[in-house]
């Protein structure tokens, strides 16, 4: 009792003695980086519970419920209405509540109706259960008749069978079971198909990346069931707060949704402590947690692993033993009885502190705590203020961030306003992931078979997807050539959810009975670096130790150990370029997206001590090679920026591949990405593109559009990777900056000095100096697509007469020998055909390009060696294979010399030109678009009438330099000119002229670079 008493009196502690209590200390008071208060919100509450849920009041009162927030009352009256609605509010803002209604309205209305609950794990399923129990209970009689079960890999076969026949009104499963438990079996689960009403996916935000394009399929196959079946559901989604919660729940389900996601709930103040340890911050975080928990804060620690959960957990025990009952360490490996009575104890203030990895993030109640420790940044915005939303219900909690010695935590420890302002990120996945589709159109097919018809199938992709499928009989045809059905009655069991591709099954043997028991699967995409003979692989946060990799068998024989070390593949990685879909200018840089092929080695492993990350030796492997096609981005350099290292004396590839680390680092910042999910390598000259080149691509099989996100936004990266690099206080690269653990490299070579000068290049905050003149032919940007030119263009004499503005002087990317990156700022074009002047922005350049293509002859005034050279910039298209007629260059071929525009059109045609290139830069800067536009019409105007005038008279006008008027003989007629560009595209610059290949890669570079080709330092 004595103890109880002592609780009450410490509660009477607040956040505010916690705070004061830090800034006494010394240690806790310099590591403090950033104190700030993060405002709370009163509640939102709305009186009435909309009409249809009236029935379900009495839960109201059960929990103590006046009125309901204002979320909640939107989400039901959509809900109501019959949308699909996805609710993405904070963490214990009653999401549950939502949809716990919309399932038992159902079930109170008409019992025939069925729900379908998903969950991703199946810890969250117990919780669920025993909630709709209650809830069922207090509806008393008018409720008697509804079941809730579970139904997964734990549940038993004999209640299995009851389950079919006889199913539950709600059944609560995961999507994993989905696939291989129930709609395999649909035919005897008939009644429930046929019933089902609801469906709630909840913790949404989980399924993106690849499990994202699983469960897209799944839902799919689910849908096609139900409407089999002659049923059609409701979703109802919950998630966590990300950028897209709408977005998201479309891609997954292929339905509109509408969305609620302004919370009424309230929120106290919170104050939020961000610290940067000098020494371990594990030990720091210790000292936090015993602080907090000494003063009776109801305190929570999250950790990235297990082993450090324990470690804290273990610290704490030992420097004040009079805790050792009042805290506790939670984690994955507990048996859910032990988890639930941490819950209840943790809910019920018997417990006062729990170190935690992130097994608690997710929807488990424990209640309102105090203080919120996170051991490391969560990995993103998402999972960090879900974490801190277990605290501060009722009243003013704090929020520690302790950032470890890597890269992103160091990154907002000094950046806070990228925490508190950036916003959330977006959820990315890619329903049509075409290695996924090709795994889940088999097991739709046993399901029910295809049929040419359905509105899923109608889209090229996914008929190509079929076409491959029925060739390698995996799918067959029916007769009628109308249908297909799946070769094999179970394909589903070759398919899991969480990975692409084989799976390998993780064994581990009990070193006493022998007993060999499966614990997981590993994709064969990452079983060579994670689970190598001698590797430490962690599961669940436990480690074990590899004792065999049997490759004939697809089996990782393991065996559980406690050990300080960790250990690190080291590989060598290369990518081919496959395709290149989009490209444009950056500062001083192009990118480009495409698919690419990534082959990978594993050479070996290091040994590493866990605190402190000391190498202890390292070993050879033998393994073979393994590759995949995925989605991604590559910057191209251009060659100043080498030289401009070698020249400074720093380390080229060193300074590349800092830039690339950092750069990786920090992509989470952006995209809500875990491991594996994008990667990168560093070239200093790849071997297609001729040049230094850093490629990030997605880390699964057919990729998700992670790296590709980017395309767009991959100055914002650069620019925070740059301040990353310079802000940190290392000298030469440390794990806070540029080196990377995932390195397959080992870290060799990294220069720091190096990345900062790359990334203040690439992002043109240093102007590209001056190129030294290398040996043989000046190399330019690669051109892998063959020529635009459609010849057999149906109306004759399409002539386009063209003329474009850029952003940026020659002076400011360089020289004119980079014409490709001063970016265009607007061109214009006049088309016979039409009739019509055209005016193409930046953002509609690729239409321009397709444009241009169209015509049977392109003119312009030095097109060849300016306007070209620009849009080079943004396309692999062989532009000098255009048939183009230069009219500069005819007159600088005649004269031996060049005239301007201006002068050629006052001379000739009388009318005097406004304004100048230099002007036109000036109005860039000033915003003055309308200005360069008019400018540039005027340009193209005065084309058009010169063209025109030389064709009517044979020769223009121009002024010598002795002040004589003369003509300029001007033989251009364009059947002629359209005639003579034809045939020049056809010979005389056919070595840039290349055939259009499906894969660029298949194709030679000419013999000069071959012998440059550097080989590649890879990582990640
Ligand atoms: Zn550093
Ligand atoms: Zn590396």
């Amino acid at each position: 009792m004595a103890v109880a008493r002592g609780f009450r009196r410490f509660r009477l502690a607040d956040v505010g003695s916690f705070v004061d209590a830090i800034q006494t200390e010394r240690e806790l008071c310099a590591a403090l980086a950033h104190r700030e208060t993060l405002p709370g919100a009163t509640a939102k509450f709305e009186p009435a519970l909309p009409a249809g849920f009236e029935a379900l009041r009495p839960l109201l009162a059960e929990q103590r419920i006046r009125d309901l927030y204002t979320h909640q009352s939107r989400a039901l009256r959509l809900i109501e209405a019959g949308s699909n609605l996805v609710l993405a509010t904070p963490t214990a803002s009653g999401k549950t509540l939502v949809y716990n209604f919309a399932a038992l309205r159902e079930s109170l209305a008409d019992p025939e109706s069925r729900s379908l609950y998903l969950f991703p794990l199946k810890a969250l399923e117990w919780d669920q259960r025993q909630r709709l129990e209650r809830d069922i209970a207090q509806l008393g009689q008018a409720a008697s008749e509804i079941r809730v079960a579970i139904y997964d890999g734990d549940t038993p076969d004999s209640q299995r069978r009851k389950l079919r026949e006889s199913p539950p009104q709600i059944l609560i499963t995961t999507p994993d079971m989905l696939h291989a438990g129930i709609l395999p079996h649909h035919a005897s689960w008939r009644a429930f198909f046929e019933g089902l009403r609801i469906v709630v996916i909840d913790e949404l935000h989980t399924y993106r990346g690849i499990f994202g394009s699983h469960v897209a399929q799944l839902l799919r196959r689910l849908d096609r069931v139900a409407h089999f079946h002659g049923a059609r559901s409701q979703f109802v989604a919950a998630s966590a707060t990300i950028a897209n919660p709408g977005e998201l729940a479309t891609q997954l389900t292929g339905r509109a949704f509408e969305v609620v996601e302004e919370s009424g709930a309230p929120q106290t103040a919170r104050q939020l402590l961000l610290f940067r340890p000098t020494g371990s911050p594990y030990s720091l975080a210790a000292r936090l947690f015993r602080l907090s928990v000494g003063l009776g804060l109801r305190t929570i620690a999250f950790t990235k692993a297990r082993v450090i959960t324990e470690l804290i957990h273990q610290w704490v025990v030992e420097a004040e033993p009079a805790l050792k009952h009042r805290i506790s360490s939670y984690r994955a490996g507990f048996l859910p009885s032990e988890r639930r009575e941490i819950e209840r104890q943790l809910f019920a203030g018997d417990l006062r502190g729990v170190v935690s990895t992130s097994a608690l993030e997710l929807g488990i109640d424990v209640g309102g705590l105090d203080v919120c420790l996170l051991v490391g940044y969560p990995g993103s915005q998402v999972a960090t203020w879900q974490r801190a939303g277990r605290v501060g219900r009722t009243r003013e909690a704090a929020i520690a961030l302790i950032a470890q010695p890597d890269a992103l935590d160091q990154y907002l420890v000094s950046h806070p306003r990228e925490l508190t302002h950036r916003g959330f990120e977006h959820a990315v996945t890619d329903p049509n992931n075409a290695d996924v589709a090709a795994a889940h159109l088999p097991c739709a097919a046993t399901e029910v078979p295809l049929r040419a018809d359905e509105a899923w199938l109608d889209s090229p992709d996914i008929r190509r997807i079929i076409d491959d499928l029925e060739d390698g009989g995996q799918l067959l045809r029916s007769e009628t050539g109308s249908e297909w059905f799946s070769a094999r009655t179970r394909p589903q069991r070759d398919v899991s959810l969480r990975q692409i591709g084989a799976s390998y099954a993780i064994s581990v043997e009990h070193p006493k009975t022998g007993k060999v028991e499966i614990i997981g699967t590993i994709g064969s995409a990452n079983v060579f670096s994670e689970c190598h003979e001698g590797a430490i692989y962690l599961h669940h946060g436990r480690q074990f130790l590899v004792t065999r990799l049997d490759r004939d068998e697809r089996v990782v024989s393991v065996r559980a150990l406690k050990s300080p070390h960790y250990t690190r593949a080291i590989s060598e990685k290369q990518t081919e370029i496959l395709t290149r879909e989009r490209s444009r200018p950056g500062g001083g840089f192009r990118i480009v997206k495409g698919r690419v092929k990534v082959t990978k080695t594993i050479t070996g492993f290091e040994r590493r001590r866990i605190r402190g990350q000391d190498l202890l030796g390292t070993e050879p492997l033998d393994l073979p090679p393994t590759s995949f096609e995925t989605v991604g981005i590559w910057l191209e350099f251009p060659d100043e920026i080498p030289q401009a290292l070698e020249t400074a004396g720093r380390h080229v590839m060193g300074g590349i591949h800092a830039s690339e680390h950092a750069a990786l680092s920090l992509f989470p910042l952006f995209a809500l990405c875990d491991r594996h999910d994008v990667a990168g390598i560093s070239y200093t000259r790849h071997p297609q593109i001729g040049h230094a080149a850093i490629f990030f691509y997605d880390g699964q099989p057919g990729g998700v559009g992670l790296a590709a996100s980017m395309f767009d936004r991959i100055e914002i990266l650069l620019d925070a990777t740059c301040d990353l690099i310079s802000d940190c206080p290392c000298d030469d690269g440390c794990p806070a900056c540029v080196h990377s653990p995932k390195c397959g490299s080992g870290n060799r070579p990294i220069d720091k000095a190096a990345a900062v000068m790359t990334l203040r290049l690439l992002l043109a905050h240093d102007p590209l100096p001056e190129r030294r003149e290398t040996r043989g032919p000046l190399a330019k940007f690669p051109t892998l697509e063959g020529p635009v030119v459609q010849p057999d263009s149906p109306i004759p004499h399409r002539v386009i007469f063209f003329d474009l503005e850029t952003q940026r002087s020659a002076q400011e990317v360089g020289g004119w020998h980079n014409a490709h990156l001063m970016r265009m700022a607007l061109a214009v074009t006049y088309d016979t055909q039409t009739e019509q002047f055209e005016t193409f922005h930046e953002n509609d350049v690729h239409r321009l390009i397709e444009r241009l293509g169209e015509a049977d002859l392109v003119v312009g005034f030095n097109v060849i060696s300016f306007d070209y050279a620009v849009l080079r910039g943004y396309t692999d298209a062989e532009l000098l294979a255009l048939p183009t007629f230069d009219m500069l260059a005819a007159i600088h071929q005649r004269l031996g010399y060049r005239l301007a525009l201006g002068h050629l059109a006052e001379e000739t045609l009388g009318v005097s030109k406004a304004g100048d290139g230099l002007q036109s830069l000036a109005w860039w800067k000033e915003g003055r678009v309308d200005e360069i536009e008019r400018y540039c019409k005027q340009d193209v105007t005065l084309l058009v009438d010169l063209l025109r005038h030389a064709s009517e008279h044979g020769h223009l006008c121009f002024r010598t330099k002795r002040g004589d008027r003369v003509r300029l003989p001007a033989p251009w007629q364009i059947p002629e000119l359209i005639e003579r560009a034809h045939a020049r595209q056809g010979k005389g610059v056919n070595d840039t002229v290349r055939p259009r290949s499906r894969s660029g890669s298949q194709r030679k570079r000419s013999g000069d670079e071959a012998g440059q080709a550097v080989a590649p330092r890879t990582n990640d």
